[in-house]
């Protein structure tokens, strides 16, 4: 049986504190989309021309909130670059911005209120509805799936999105503290399952070589966790593994230069997938299927060996070398 990989990004803008938005919002707009100093070199269009270079497709979650203060022009070059490379363009929220829009786009929102799951769930879905509309308005008109920022769903996040008819879900989270929290004890967090009438594909968190529990992330996993994850992961009954990245993750933290040991983790995990095409299956989240519901009794979750996570360790000690 083959593994269902997905590779998703959160594609996300931060302008390093919440003053002089304006002032911040341009540069940061370059460094987080392109890498500045490096333009096109370290960004996502890095990201997009690997991919394309390994003939993998991707789901990209794009937070579009930022545009209601900073217009649909920035929104409109992120959807038209993913698109035009020929993935898909999903929903990602992150509220932190409800506040700092031009216009008030709820009626509660003089307060900053980080997480989607501090929301009432009539707010969720004018949320929901506002952030489709400007997807929609910026060229994404086909928006499926859903990722909460900070992976902060609550139940009734699952009846919101029904409600905007969104029916694909990959927030439940087991590693993060804030994913769930009213669910923990009910939901399968682990494998897919069918909350209200949304397919939730949970994020893949895995069991490092000492016991610690760590998300399947391009920028917190080693490559060898990495492929020992997709070998093993049919042991703990899981056939759906779900990567995570950013747009940013190839990119040295605050700086806009290139990680180049993220580089070289991303580009190798690349290649492994392109060539181990009879064991694994790339897919899309808008292309996983219902018919792949676990069983909500096994929480098992895949272990990689304790050679593969101290390699990680020692490259993660040569990357602060690199960054000083
Ligand atoms: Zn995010």
């Amino acid at each position: 049986m083959r593994t269902n990989v997905y590779l998703t990004f959160d594609v996300e803008i931060w302008c390093g504190g919440w003053n002089s938005l304006d002032a911040n919002f341009p540069r940061s707009f370059e460094r987080y989309i392109y890498g500045s100093k490096y333009r096109d070199c370290c960004g996502l269009p890095l990201v997009l021309r690997l991919l394309n270079e390994s003939k993998l497709r991707a789901t990209f979650f794009v937070e579009p909130l930022f545009s209601a203060r900073f217009g649909l022009k920035y929104l409109n070059i992120i959807v038209d670059m993913i698109l035009n490379a020929g993935h898909d363009v999903e929903l990602h929220i992150h509220p932190e911005w409800v506040d700092e829009a031009s216009r008030p786009l709820i009626e509660n929102c003089t307060t900053k209120r980080q997480h989607l799951s501090e929301y009432t769930y009539s707010e969720q879905c004018e949320l929901i509805r506002i952030s489709l509309d400007l997807l929609k308005n910026a060229g994404a008109s086909n928006v499926t799936a859903f990722r909460a920022g900070s992976f902060a769903v609550n139940r009734d996040t699952y009846r919101a999105l029904s409600f905007n008819r969104i029916f694909i879900d990959s927030s439940l989270n087991i590693e993060h503290p804030d994913s769930g929290k009213d669910m923990r004890g009910c939901y399968d967090f682990v494998r897919p399952s069918m909350i209200e009438d949304v397919f939730v594909l949970p994020m893949t968190v895995f069991k490092d070589g000492y016991g610690s529990l760590r998300p399947a992330q391009i920028g917190a996993a080693g490559y060898l966790e990495l492929t020992q994850l997709l070998k093993r992961a049919q042991f703990a009954n899981i056939s759906e593994v779900v990567i995570l990245s950013h747009n940013f993750e190839m990119m040295v933290q605050g700086r806009g230069i290139p990680d180049l040991v993220v580089e070289r983790r991303f580009r190798r995990f690349c290649h492994y997938l392109e060539l181990s095409q009879e064991s694994c299956a790339v897919r899309t989240v808008r292309e996983a299927r219902a018919a792949e519901i676990g069983h909500p009794d096994e929480n098992s979750l895949p272990e990689v060996g304790r050679m593969a996570t101290t390699i990680r360790t020692l490259e993660q000690a040569f990357r602060r070398l690199l960054e000083r």
